[in-house]
């Protein structure tokens, strides 16, 4: 079998949504999978649209995801526009292969499959209302050109001088008459399509010399000898027009083979997942924060703590089942089973909970140390920031000694679905508690508190190994010697180490803070309920 060579063809006229890093995985799995090719191709021929930093951003999300392109992207992340051994078929931006597509389109007229058009913008807006006020749609095609401005309509030595005189004119292709287009998708099967429904699609412009979407897109298919085209739905009602512009170039045999990805939906199921849908519903839609010329921040995946793994693990369930109860794929696990096959038709509804579980599962996986690195790292960029976390004298050094850090997130990482959520969980153990939960004392603290932590605490000032397995059995041992209730003294002490009812393991949270500051704790409550007995 040939190589197969699937691209993803962005236009850069904004961030690209998480829909659109899916069917980029997609593409690149199945390249990888088939030992084929991955190609970047960027679709900039919409100047009007064109948002700049864009394509960076299209790239930074790949690469974060751990999606290199084979073709169209150098090493340092930057579009080809050199061919060079490896990137034969550069430029991979199409405005700047701009002087390839005219003759493209002349061939089609060339061959009475597609003609000049002169219409004004104004005289087809005009015929749109005409049409409208009769309540009948305004299609251009076999039924209306007659009647308009193009080289059908028009004697040919008007169409002449008009195409030398003016600059405004099209290239439109001619839509056949009464025909039904069969076409297949690796999806969705078998689709068919009556030509009358379809209408003369403009394909290139004088007047920017530039082709549009459509044109663009199967040449370039073509000359990049692309074998399957795996895009999102909304690209499915261009499929007719493709099949008919290959056929009209005489490319069928060589015509890729197309795949159309179903929607992303809503959580609740209602419509398709948008661009603005993140912000309103809380949770990010795209893979990278994005700042948009208004200077408005877009939440992304990366910011908010997702690990790419898990980004792409989850986006990949997005539409692919694997048919099994298997959740957790590496890149490597998905190149390796994926299949086109098992891509579902019906839209696939986003769970912002299931995203945060995917993360929690690759938090998991991490070793105490790793996470604890990236705590540090957090709490650099957060002081870094000004942003957060007071602190001072011993926390401070608490909080850079990776040791520390390294306990404390083992206690805490079961807890947490992203690493910044570990100082939340875990302040108490870097800064005494200075405030109470009012109703925590009301229920706990009694009278005899003061002796029954004191004499929990001598209880540990004794022991030769300061663990948490000894520091348990010291506490219930003297809990039980002194015929205290298990839930109340134990509930009382945890009320000093963390000022609520919060956290792992009372034994364990002694273990991390030490004797010292244990002792410390228990005498800042009893301080504090019995103004000033102390210790
Ligand atoms: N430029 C189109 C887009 O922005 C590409 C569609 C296709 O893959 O054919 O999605």
């Amino acid at each position: 079998m040939k190589e197969r060579r699937v691209r993803f063809a962005p236009s850069p006229t904004g961030p690209l949504h998480m829909g659109g890093v899916r069917t980029a995985l997609y593409n690149y799995l199945y390249a990888k999978q088939a030992g084929g090719k991955f190609i970047l191709r960027i679709e900039d021929t919409d100047s009007q649209r064109f948002v700049p930093g864009a394509e960076e951003y299209i790239i930074e999300s790949l690469r974060w995801c751990g999606i290199f392109p084979d073709e169209g992207v150098d090493e340092n992340g930057k579009v080809v526009e050199k061919a060079t051994e490896k990137h034969p078929h550069a430029p991979y931006r199409q405005s700047q292969r701009k002087a390839i597509y005219r003759k493209y389109a002349e061939e089609l007229v060339g061959k009475g499959m597609a003609y000049y058009a002169f219409d004004s913008s104004e005289e087809l807006d005009r015929l749109r209302k005409e049409y409208e006020a009769k309540k009948e749609p305004f299609i251009y095609n076999h039924t209306t050109r007659k009647a308009l401005r193009n080289s059908i309509s028009l004697p040919e030595e008007e169409t002449k001088r008009l195409l030398e005189t003016t600059d405004n004119w099209v290239i439109r292709f001619r839509m056949p008459e009464n025909r039904t287009v069969k076409m297949n998708d690796l999806i969705r099967g078998e689709i068919e399509v009556h030509t009358d429904t379809l209408d003369d699609k403009v394909l290139w412009k004088r007047a920017d010399e530039l082709p549009t979407y459509h044109l663009a897109n199967i040449v370039d298919d073509h000359l990049m000898e692309i074998t399957e085209v795996i895009r999102g739905e909304e690209w499915l009602p261009s499929l007719p027009l493709h099949y008919l512009l290959y056929e009209a170039f005489g490319w069928q045999d060589s015509q890729p083979r197309f795949a159309h990805l179903s929607l992303l939906l809503k959580p609740d199921g209602k419509g398709k997942l948008s661009k603005r849908d993140g912000d309103r519903l809380g949770f990010p839609v795209f893979p990278l924060q994005w700042k948009n010329a208004e200077g408005e921040t877009s939440r992304g995946y990366r910011e908010d703590g997702y690990y790419p793994e898990a980004f792409v693990n989850l986006l990949a369930l997005l539409g692919w089942n694997p048919g099994t109860e298997k959740e957790l794929f590496t890149l490597d696990e998905l190149v390796r089973e994926f299949s086109l096959e098992r891509v579902v038709k019906s839209g696939a509804r986003f769970n912002p909970e299931k995203a945060k579980w995917f993360n929690q599962e690759y938090l998991r996986m991490k070793s105490d140390t790793e996470l604890a690195e990236e705590f540090r790292k957090y709490i650099e960029l957060e002081e870094a920031a000004g942003t957060a976390i007071g602190y001072s004298g011993k926390t401070r050094e608490q909080l850079t000694d990776i040791c520390f850090l390294t306990k404390v997130t083992s206690l805490v990482k079961e807890r947490a679905s992203f690493v910044k959520e570990f100082w939340h969980l875990s302040d108490y153990m870097f800064i005494r508690p200075a405030k109470f939960d009012e109703a925590v004392c009301r229920k706990f603290w009694k009278e005899d508190s003061p002796e029954m932590l004191k004499k929990l605490y001598d209880a540990l000032s004794g022991l030769q190994n300061f663990e948490a397995h000894e520091i348990e059995k010291a506490l219930k041992d003297t809990i039980a010697e002194n015929g205290w209730k298990m839930g109340v003294a134990m509930n009382t002490m945890r009320l000093a180490l963390v000022g609520e009812s919060k956290g792992p393991g009372v034994a364990e949270i002694i273990e991390v803070i030490g004797l010292e500051e244990t002792k410390e704790r228990i005498a800042t409550l009893i301080n504090s309920q019995t103004a000033g007995l102390g210790m």
